[in-house]
């Protein structure tokens, strides 16, 4: 599956006046340099954004929003940027929306596994954690401290995401799947839960339907198919209008006219005062 999207074909981005007015360049300097404090030593380096290089543009997009953007001088279509929803790259041309626009999520498959990091938790506490009951909670809970991998992955709409799996999984390994038994068992049990609740919400039908891809697929884990925000978000650059230097430059100072220049303007003042004079001449003869 592939978000619709990011098939469509792009749309040639072109100058124009963008509607509206930019913010003040402080307020933005004020962002960049909040963004900045949060990398330390060379990181500094390699992740921030030094004020003196960056340009402001305002850019409309496909969904009619206008945002503003900082790039390092080259028009905002030119380079992939940062995806800050999900982490890797937005592909050039597009940026994201700060609204969905009630878009319903989107779902992608794996492409590839990238990078694995483990991480370990305490023991879940005795009270019962996302609105469960004890009995649920029971079920769930574990008294021992553990861990889990997590993945991140690409999809084939070519966003990333990141992803949990046992600490023993590996991409070579075979998806575990659900016995036929349990797994008539598990859609028996949404089916009569999605015949008794109806529903027309959009987001609630997307994942209904990704649910049942899954129990056809005999329930893989982990799930080949992932949500991908960044597909609901992500929207063409149709115009972009540049605003200027985030600092602004000094103005270059105006070159001296040439020497030829200078004396051709003293010769005509002259010329024109010895005219001046001839007629004055004129009017006593
Ligand atoms: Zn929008
Ligand atoms: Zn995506």
């Amino acid at each position: 599956m592939t978000s619709q999207r990011e098939l469509t074909r792009p749309i040639a981005a072109r100058a124009m006046r963008v509607p509206g007015t930019s913010r003040p360049r402080e307020e933005i300097l004020k962002e960049v340099a909040e963004y900045n404090a949060g990398f330390e030593g060379p990181f500094k380096l390699l992740l921030g954004h030094d004020p003196n290089k960056l340009y402001l543009w305002r850019i409309q997009l496909d969904c009619g929003c206008v945002e503003e953007c900082l790039t390092y001088g080259e028009p905002p279509t030119e380079r992939a940027t940062r995806d800050f929803l999900n982490g890797g790259l937005i592909q050039a041309g597009q940026r994201l929306c700060s609204s969905t626009h009630g878009a319903p999520p989107c779902y992608s498959t794996i492409e590839t596994w990238d990078d694995r990091r483990e991480e370990t938790f305490p023991p879940d506490p005795i009270e019962p954690k996302y609105d469960m009951s004890h009995e649920e909670w029971q079920l769930f809970r574990k008294d021992h401290e553990y861990s889990f991998a997590f993945w991140t992955v690409t999809l084939t709409c070519r966003h990333q995401t990141e992803i949990c799996t046992d600490l023993g999984w590996r991409p070579e390994d075979k998806l575990r799947r659900l016995s036929p038994d349990r797994l008539r068992k598990m859609r028996d049990g949404f089916e009569s839960y999605w015949e008794s609740e109806p529903t027309e919400d959009v987001a609630e039908q997307a994942h209904r339907e990704h649910r049942r891809r899954m129990l056809n697929d005999g329930w893989p884990r982990p799930e080949p198919e992932q949500e991908c925000s960044t597909c609901r978000r992500v929207r063409w650059i149709v115009g972009y209008q540049a605003i200027g230097w985030l600092v602004p430059r000094p103005k270059p100072p105006k070159p001296k006219p040439s020497k030829r220049v200078q004396l051709t303007r003293k010769l005509a003042k002259l010329e024109a005062e010895v005219a001046q004079l001839r007629r004055e001449l004129d009017t006593l003869e």
